[in-house]
C-alpha cells in the first residue's frame, strides 16, 4: 500500500522546518506535525485504511493510542478494521492510563496506533498499560517513523506508512542550540530557553 510521502507532508503544510522540542525532550530541525495531515477527514480516513490494510494480519480485536497525537488516526484505524473498537489513552499525573470506563477484556488482541515514532518511548508506555489491563499487543503502527529503527518493536508487527530519517539531539549536543536558534516546541508558544 501506498504510504504517505514527504512530498504529501509538505503539500499538507505538515513539514516544519526550525528548531523543535520533540516530546522525547531532544531536538530536531524538523517537525512533522500529523495533525495537520490528519486536519483533512479524507486523508485522515485514507491513512487509517493503509494502515489497517497493513496490520491486519494481527486480527486485532481492539485498536488502543494514545492521547492527544494517536487518537485520530487510531480512530481511523479501527473504522478501517471494522467491528474493531477503538480506545486511548492519557497521562495522569504523568503516567500512561486508560480512563473513561475503558476496559480491556483478557486475552484482547489490541493493535497499538501512534501518529510519529521517535524514540518509541510513549508506544511502549501504551503496550505496557495494554499488557497491565490483560490484553496482548499484537502489532504496532504508526503514521510516521523517525526512530532509526526499522522496527523499535521487534519481534512484534510494526509497520509506518513514512519512514523518515531525520537527525535529532540531545539538547547538550544539539547544533542550533549552540548557534542560538531559538527552541521552538510544537503546539505551543516559542520556548524563552530549554
Ligand atoms: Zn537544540
Amino acid at each position: 500500500m501506498g504510504g504517505i510521502t514527504l512530498e504529501d507532508m509538505t503539500a499538507a503544510g505538515a513539514l516544519l522546518e526550525g528548531h523543535f522540542k520533540l516530546s522525547s525532550g531532544r531536538h530536531s530541525s524538523r517537525y512533522l506535525q500529523c495533525a495537520l495531515y490528519l486536519a483533512d477527514p479524507t486523508r485522515a480516513e485514507a491513512a487509517g485504511r493503509q494502515l489497517a490494510a497493513r496490520l491486519k494480519n494481527a486480527a486485532a480485536q481492539l485498536v488502543v493510542a494514545p492521547a492527544l497525537g494517536g487518537v485520530i488516526i487510531g480512530h481511523e484505524v479501527a473504522r478501517a478494521l471494522e467491528d474493531v473498537p477503538f480506545f486511548f489513552t492519557e497521562r495522569a499525573d504523568g503516567v500512561m492510563k486508560l480512563r473513561r470506563g475503558f476496559r480491556i477484556e483478557p486475552g484482547c488482541r489490541v493493535l497499538v496506533v501512534e501518529d510519529v515514532v521517535t524514540t518509541g518511548g510513549s508506544t511502549r508506555e501504551v503496550m505496557d498499560v495494554v499488557a497491565r489491563e490483560g490484553g496482548v499487543v499484537v502489532g504496532v503502527g504508526a503514521m510516521v517513523n523517525r526512530s532509526g529503527q526499522e522496527n523499535p518493536f521487534a519481534p512484534l508487527p510494526f509497520t509506518a506508512l513514512l519512514t523518515v530519517d531525520v537527525p535529532n539531539y540531545e539538547p547538550e549536543t544539539c547544533p542550533l542550540c549552540a548557534s542560538g536558534v531559538p527552541l521552538t516546541k510544537p503546539g505551543s508558544r516559542p520556548d524563552k530557553k530549554s
